[in-house]
């Protein structure tokens, strides 16, 4: 069975109908296009590509329209991990770069799998990525009028027909972080998959990772509980602590499970629930 879930960050509307709009519109165009190379491709060719479009995607926190860092720069992570091969890579901090999710899909085939900073820019050039400025116009003025919000990232989770789950997320940050701080999303917290299941979060970086959310629905998932009680308790388990995140997840079975914790507006997320394709926004 075929099975895709895609995730455009969480997030807070606060009436803007129009962007929303398009946030919906860009998910639902990314999540056919995927599906059609799932068709045809593996899950991992399908979530790198899907990611790919997310990132080139100005509406959203990820490569092309990422948020600024408090110093100006935008430094972008991302994360792939195959479930069946137990396999997690990723880069943290790279900088000026188009396609974050592609450095992390390089560094699955190294022996060293995750890189920062700019070492982690360095090994992108070696490999012939082009220098790219992920700045756009909005994303520059939502800096200096210190209004980008807390939220952003994209993810996706896709499962194939030889059964192999591959969960991605690349993100830009918060916006207005510490130069150099690091997201959940480049690490086992925000991005984590078995041969049973698969996560992607999204939301309060520092949160998503105290809790472990992402590997952990996934071990309650391997120790036998269903996908929908293992999304469940953990995000009441994070209600305790008030904390605001959320997650796309799919189990080998082709379930899906869309998350959020009670403290977070919205996930902007897409699937096909057998009619047709299911946003946050219709
Ligand atoms: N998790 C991301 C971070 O903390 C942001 C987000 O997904 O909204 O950098």
């Amino acid at each position: 069975m075929l099975q895709l879930v895609i995730h455009g960050g969480a997030g807070s509307l606060e009436g803007k109908t129009a962007e929303a709009q398009n946030i919906h519109q860009s998910l639902c165009r990314i999540w056919e296009e995927t599906f059609e190379l799932l068709k045809k491709k593996t899950a991992e060719e399908a979530v790198i590509h899907g990611i790919r479009l997310l990132e080139d995607d100005p509406v959203f926190n990820a490569g092309t329209g990422s948020k600024l860092q408090a110093d100006g720069e935008v430094r972008m992570s991302a994360a792939l991990m195959d479930g069946v091969k137990n396999r997690f890579s990723g880069v943290i901090n790279v900088q000026n770069i188009r396609f974050p999710i592609e450095a992390a899909a390089l560094l699955s085939k190294e022996k060293n799998k995750v890189l920062s900073a700019d070492q982690a820019t360095e090994f992108c050039r070696k490999h012939g990525f082009d220098e790219h400025d992920p700045v756009t116009p909005a994303r520059l003025q939502e800096y200096e009028q210190k209004c980008s919000g807390i939220h952003g990232t994209v993810g996706i989770v896709a499962l194939d027909k030889k059964g192999s789950i591959i969960a991605g997320t690349s993100t830009g940050g918060i916006g207005h972080e510490i130069p150099g701080r690091v997201s959940d999303s480049p690490t086992v917290a925000g991005t984590y998959a078995s041969s049973k299941a698969g996560v992607s979060c999204t939301g309060v970086g520092e949160q998503i990772t105290q809790q472990a959310a992402a590997a952990k629905i996934v071990t309650r998932v391997e120790d036998g509980m269903s996908l929908h009680e293992a999304v469940s308790k953990t995000l009441m388990e994070s209600n305790n602590f008030n904390y605001s995140f959320g997650l796309i997840s799919l189990d080998a079975n082709g379930q899906i499970e869309v998350g959020k914790t009670a403290a977070l507006g919205e996930v902007y997320y897409a699937y096909h629930n057998g009619e047709g394709i299911e946003t946050f926004y219709n």
